[in-house]
């Protein structure tokens, strides 16, 4: 007898704005892969039915999105160590027995990202700088952790966020206080701006890049637009730069190999496919 198709989806409120469908679709084509993706439209009431019915249907799994990430890591049977220590799911894997497997890729988009677009940057060369303290800020710190970053100095404007991240992930992370920006800035080698800062919509973030060197690394996690304020700022300065759609697609990538069983690439044919859906809006 034939197998089924094998399908996965994304679960998110609301959902139409999702580039995952696009990428995930773009995959099966290119692996020849007899599968579907599917966006799910889940009311936050109704997250643990639907959880708890991809089984039942035969679903392989999901991804999960805003606003179900921290609901989700509460009500999967299992969750390794990333998504432990993040508090938060963004993939979900359907096991033989029906059970859900929760973990966090973030991380992992962000880490593969850099190495991608800057090869000879190497986390454990110098101090980080990461501005933020929401979930995309834990990602980030906790993946350049994980990579050996000796210092990173967290820039929150809330600072008791900051030091609640610190609290929680632990190792070499030092809280600054937002008027104390400057001297966080000093001899870093990357920043990262994993705020809302700077998105289509929001202000711009407000931080000086001066006292940077010139060697540092700017990267924002934002892709809306690609090009936003800042990086603009540190290009002008001849800063290099990585913006955020790299890691959108990468965080994807171990997603796919757990549904379907290969690890695709971040093509650039991939990257520009979705550069051209964001200008379609
Ligand atoms: P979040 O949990 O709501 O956190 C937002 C953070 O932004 C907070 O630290 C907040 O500071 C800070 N912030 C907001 N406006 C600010 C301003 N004007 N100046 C300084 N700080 C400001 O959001 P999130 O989930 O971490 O997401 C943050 C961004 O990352 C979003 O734009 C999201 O699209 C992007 N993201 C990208 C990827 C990717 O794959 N590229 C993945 C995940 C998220 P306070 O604590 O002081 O309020």
């Amino acid at each position: 007898m034939k197998h089924p198709p094998r399908i996965a989806g994304v679960i998110g409120w609301p959902i139409a704005h999702s580039r995952s469908p696009l990428l995930h679709r773009y995959w099966l084509e290119q692996y020849h892969i007899d599968g579907a993706y599917l966006p799910f439209a889940v009311t936050p009431g109704r997250l643990e039915t639907a959880l708890r019915g991809l089984a039942g249907l035969g679903v392989a799994g999901c991804n999960v999105t805003i606003p179900h990430k921290e609901e989700t890591a509460r009500i999967v049977d299992t969750r390794d160590a990333i998504a432990e220590r993040m508090g938060a799911v963004n993939l979900v894997v359907v096991q033989p027995d029906g059970s859900l497997h929760g973990s966090n890729t973030d991380g992992f988009g962000f880490i593969e990202n850099m190495r991608a677009c800057r090869p000879s940057w190497q986390a454990a060369s110098g101090p980080a700088v990461v501005v933020g303290a929401g979930g995309a800020a834990r990602s980030v710190v906790a993946a350049l952790l994980d990579a050996g970053a000796p210092e990173i100095r967290l820039l929150n404007r809330r600072s008791p966020r900051a030091e609640r991240l610190a609290a929680d992930l632990g190792g070499p992370l030092i809280p600054h206080e937002w008027s104390a920006a400057a001297g966080a800035l000093e001899g870093a080698s990357l920043l990262v701006n994993a705020t809302s800062a700077g998105m289509e919509g929001h202000p711009a973030l407000d931080l000086s890049l001066d006292p940077l060197p010139a060697s540092a690394v700017v990267c924002d996690v934002i892709y809306t637009p690609l090009e936003t304020p800042l990086l603009r700022d540190a290009a002008a300065r001849g800063l290099a730069t990585v913006d955020g759609l790299g890691m959108l697609l990468h965080q994807a990538r171990p997603s796919f190999a757990a549904w379907f069983g290969v690890m695709p690439d971040a093509s650039p044919e991939l990257r520009a496919l979705v550069e051209k859906s964001l200008g379609e809006g």
